[in-house]
């Protein structure tokens, strides 16, 4: 290794200084200290001394004239003037002509002064300043105490003493993981039968999830350091520096040992070395040099590296296959019991009201990451503080899961009056056509209130319990319901918004993957058309298809979403009491609630 010690850069480094030092010293002090005093006198008592045969010593510069009196006491300085026998005049008088009045300092003392005393100060000074400096930067690397150090920076992060019971959910991540702590307890056991720990452990899923939160929780199971670092991190403007990094994270886990090493994005030094990205020689050397102290480590050194990442199909090969990160611990985005639990988690932390029914607070955030929910409650409780409450209410959490979801209400929007009947009517479309497709409740919730978030209007959908499978039948409903919010303006308005948007967007995208991916069309059959590039982060599909083929499914998408839509506009007009009805209401109301709707349809339906 070609790791550059550290007293070398400290030499060129005190060299540089020490040498700036002197130069200063010099041009500042020096003139000071070795200055004698100096008495202008004018040059009437110049020539008067001449005469009197007073002067000592006389030096005559290029525009002045130095002289000291017999005693060589008093130094004087007069200015030149035009007398042409001036130096006749001296010599007569008997001065003696000298070249260095001032400098009579000897030798030894002016080295002395000027370069040994400036040195030893300077000296001083660095060592006080860089001590200062080191303490202060943690050592955090700098250019000017030489590039690619980083000694001195400690990786080791507190765990916050968190623990797998602050971690609510995951059940299965937490087995997996209670493995790991088991081994750190007691990695005798291990070695005894020959067993050995995976050295990496992937642990893969969307945002917020609780990853970095798992990570934490099994070093402070294990009661061991937890070096922490993002991959973000690693990556650094210069060639090598990353790589040191690296280094140094695994020198000092390994002083540690046992202890986890978690990095979090991994994805940011792992990607992929597929050559798309020209000469990223940076990135390339800081992975190289983690597979290295992957590979380096014998099994059961007791480091346990964690990582985590959303994008795992983006990372290298080199880094998945086995002997380093060969584990890989799905961490997915909760159940309802899962978000009921990680609610019932955060609402501890804060001053609540007694009976919050935090099952439907859950059923409400569907889809919500763990993040959102702990933002969702942290919402809660500044709403309460807001309105002057002392604990956070039913009313506070389920406003706050629309803030966290949509944006704040918008206060001062002002809609016109057509805008509005067209944004309940929008709303109570998806959400009739809904209901007359499932004969339930098909909202928890509508309001036509704008939020920040540029919605106009915001339906909250129930989600009765978990939803493993759907039926081809549910996913055409499905995209029924999406296209009601237009059906309701063509029907009622006869004309057309651009409310609809995003509305557009989910039903093909629905209606694509129930023909690319599901193998829902009879034509194309059990046929993958399109893969998934990214299933956390719910990027686009790729296609894998010919062109011909593209063409078919594009005309397919348009023939299914179409048929929907017709769907939805008949089951529209054949209620179009129920609809004018519904509509006026979250007009007049601006929201209602799902009992509501409901009730609302079942009197329309039965005409007395
Ligand atoms: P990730 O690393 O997966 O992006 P984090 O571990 O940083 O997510 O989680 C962010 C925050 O979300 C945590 O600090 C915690 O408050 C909350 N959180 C996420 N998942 C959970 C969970 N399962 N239980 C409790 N809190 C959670
Ligand atoms: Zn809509």
């Amino acid at each position: 290794m070609n790791e550059v010690k550290k007293p070398k850069k400290s030499l060129f480094y005190y060299y540089g200084v020490v040498v700036l030092g002197i130069l200063l010293f010099n041009i500042l002090a020096m003139p000071y200290l070795a200055q004698q005093e100096i008495k202008d006198v004018d040059y009437g008592t110049f020539m008067t001394m001449t005469y009197a045969k007073e002067i000592g010593q006389v030096e005559i510069q290029e525009n002045q004239i130095l002289f000291t009196d017999k005693d060589n006491t008093t130094i004087y300085r007069t200015g030149l003037m035009d007398d042409p026998n001036r130096t006749q005049r001296l010599f007569d008088s008997g001065a003696k002509f000298e070249s260095e009045i001032v400098q009579q300092m000897s030798p030894l003392l002016s080295i002395l002064l000027s370069w040994i005393l400036p040195l030893l100060i300077f000296i001083g000074l660095g060592q006080y300043m860089s001590k200062k400096f080191m303490d202060k930067a943690g050592g955090e690397n700098s250019l000017m105490f030489g590039m690619g150090r980083s000694n001195a920076k400690i990786y080791v992060k507190s765990s916050e003493g968190i623990k797998f019971s602050d971690v609510a959910g995951e059940d299965e991540a937490k087995e997996s993981l209670g493995e790991i702590v088991g081994y750190l307890h007691d990695p005798g056991k291990y070695r005894e039968i020959g067993a050995s720990m995976p050295k990496g452990i992937l642990l893969v899923g969307p945002p917020g999830t609780g990853k970095t939160m798992l990570a934490k929780a099994v070093a402070g199971e294990a009661d061991v350091p937890f070096f922490s670092m993002s991959g973000s991190e690693f990556v650094e403007m210069f060639v090598g520096m990353g790589a040191s990094k690296v280094r140094d994270l695994f020198k000092q886990a390994k002083e540690k040992a046992p202890c986890i090493v978690f990095i979090d994005e991994i994805d940011a030094i792992g990607q992929k070395r597929d050559g798309r990205v020209m000469g990223n020689d940076e990135r390339e050397q800081t992975l190289n040099q983690l597979l290295t102290e992957m590979d380096g480590f014998e099994d059961n050194t007791g480091v346990i590296i964690l990582a985590a990442t959303n994008r795992p199909e983006a990372l290298d090969p080199a880094l998945t296959r086995p002997g380093r990160f060969d584990r890989r611990i799905p961490v997915e985005l909760p159940d309802l019991k899962g978000r009921v639990d990680i609610l019932k988690v955060h609402a501890k932390k804060i001053k609540t009201q007694e009976n919050i029914d935090y099952d439907k607070i859950a059923r409400m955030a569907s889809g919500a990451s763990g993040a959102e929910l702990a933002n969702i409650i942290n919402e809660a409780a500044l709403r309460a503080v807001r309105s002057g409450r002392h604990c956070a209410t039913q009313e506070d959490m389920e406003e706050s899961i629309e803030v966290v979801i949509a944006g704040y209400q918008k206060k001062n929007a002002i809609l016109t009056d057509k805008e509005k009947w067209t944004v309940a009517y929008h709303e109570i479309g998806h959400a009739l056509v809904a209901a007359m497709q499932n004969h339930s409740a098909p909202v928890q919730k509508i309001t036509i209130i704008p939020r920040t978030s540029g919605a106009l209007g915001y339906t909250m959908q129930v989600e009765e319990g978990n939803h493993y499978l759907m039926t081809k039948e549910e996913i055409e409903n499905k995209i029924a319901t999406l296209t009601g919010g237009r059906a309701a303006e063509e029907v009622v308005f006869s004309t057309i918004s651009t409310g609809a948007s995003n509305d557009i967007q989910k039903a093909t995208k629905l209606a694509r993957a129930m023909i690319t991916q599901y193998g829902m069309s009879e034509e194309f059959d059990m046929v993958a058309l399109e893969t998934q590039v990214n299933p956390y982060l719910g990027d686009d599909a790729s296609l894998s298809c010919s062109v011909k083929t593209q063409s078919e499914i594009d005309r397919q998408v348009v023939a299914l979403v179409k048929k929907q839509h017709e769907k939805a506009r008949s089951i529209l007009t054949q209620n179009r009491q129920t609809l004018d009805r519904l509509a006026r209401h979250l007009y007049e109301k601006e929201t209602i609630s799902g009992e509501e709707f409901m009730s609302i349809l079942k009197k329309s339906e039965q005409p007395a």
